[in-house]
């Protein structure tokens, strides 16, 4: 059985998220063969030595959960894609770069956080290849931790307030980057978050039928896609045996 979660978006402002998911890895995770978390697991991750709470607690219980001999794969997510090599050492978690493409029950599956399927939203397309430049990474990095938090506070105002502006659909994914991941990747599967719009759509393809399963947030319940030999379906965490 492989488990996939996205978007949990950690935070001290949010301690029923924290608890949900040091449950879930707690208890469901434990009989699965792997579990896949596709981004934004943080709400906001500013360096590696971010150590505001409740990072530490998660990291552990991330790191019991590894030890335990559950791997866990980790796609960087729009909030948390400052996660580094020290958080992977400390934690045992693998961090993994999209698309991440998995065989699962003789299908071929992608994997991805979602934000690059949004090519309609140009602005923060721009925003996301400033943030990702490597060379803009380590200045960032190098600025102390409360010149970090202020300018990522700056930034997501700003985010906010153009968002609210922002159509619907720009927000969402652009169908034809959905068909052309797929068909790049030679696969007939997509799971992403991001959207925070969990469903399962139908896609046709040239060459035949294919599905994309979009993952829900964890800020009211949790979604969790389950993968195992009786197919895959969206659950919410707490009705999975633990
Ligand atoms: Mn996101």
């Amino acid at each position: 059985m492989l488990l996939f979660a996205s978007d949990i978006h950690l935070s001290a402002h949010r301690p029923a998220a924290v608890a949900a998911f040091a449950d879930f890895l707690s208890g469901p995770v434990r009989s699965a063969d792997r579990l896949y978390l596709l981004g934004d697991v943080f709400d906001l991750w500013l360096g590696d030595d971010d150590d505001r709470a409740p990072h530490p607690e998660v990291e552990d219980a991330l790191a019991e959960t590894v030890s335990a001999g559950v791997p866990v794969d980790l796609i960087r997510g729009n909030h948390d894609f400052l996660l580094g090599d020290a958080f992977a050492a400390r934690t045992g978690c693998r961090l993994v770069d999209e698309p991440h493409v998995i065989e699962v029950m003789d299908e071929r599956a992608v994997l991805l956080h979602g934000d690059t399927l949004c090519t309609r939203d140009v602005e923060y397309q721009a925003f996301r290849r400033y943030a990702r430049d490597p060379g803009n990474q380590r200045a960032f990095l190098a600025r102390p931790m409360e010149e970090r938090a202020r300018e990522a506070a700056k930034i997501r105002a700003t985010s906010n307030s153009r968002t609210r502006l922002k159509p619907e659909d720009i927000m969402d994914v652009t169908g034809d980057e959905v068909v052309r991941v797929l068909s790049e990747c030679g696969a007939t599967s997509m799971v992403h978050g991001h959207t925070h719009r969990p469903a399962v759509h139908e896609i046709h393809l040239a060459n035949g039928p294919a599905v994309r399963i979009v993952l829900g947030d964890w800020y009211d319940r949790g979604t969790v896609l389950v993968w195992d030999e009786a197919g895959c379906r969206l659950v919410s965490p707490e009705t999975l045996p633990a």
